[in-house]
């Protein structure tokens, strides 16, 4: 991995600590969340084949209740985690 992809924890820690310093899970109640150094991607549904040519991916922080489990996906753009060179998987963003 180039330094040009380097994952930014510091740019995802202060997301995540903007949106869910104050947010109580919806399963559990508990607000002890976490997340992973590692990010994740969502590909379209392709009926059971892997289309890596023109298939758009969403890249995903995954956060986590440490009391039950229960998992949100946050885009990795949108969290700072990583920036976009084409844009995908947001609308909109000029980050
Ligand atoms: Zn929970």
């Amino acid at each position: 991995m180039s330094n040009e992809n380097k994952v930014s924890m510091e740019h995802t820690l202060d997301f995540l600590n903007k949106f869910y310093s104050n947010y109580n899970c919806v399963v559990c109640g508990s607000n002890d969340w976490t997340t992973s150094d590692n990010l994740y991607e969502l590909r379209k549904f392709n009926f059971g084949e892997i289309s890596v040519q023109n298939s758009a991916i969403i890249p995903i922080v995954p956060v986590m209740c440490k009391n039950c489990g229960n998992t949100h996906l946050v885009n990795a753009i949108l969290a700072g985690a990583i920036e976009s060179r084409t844009k995908i998987g947001v609308q909109n963003g000029d980050k």
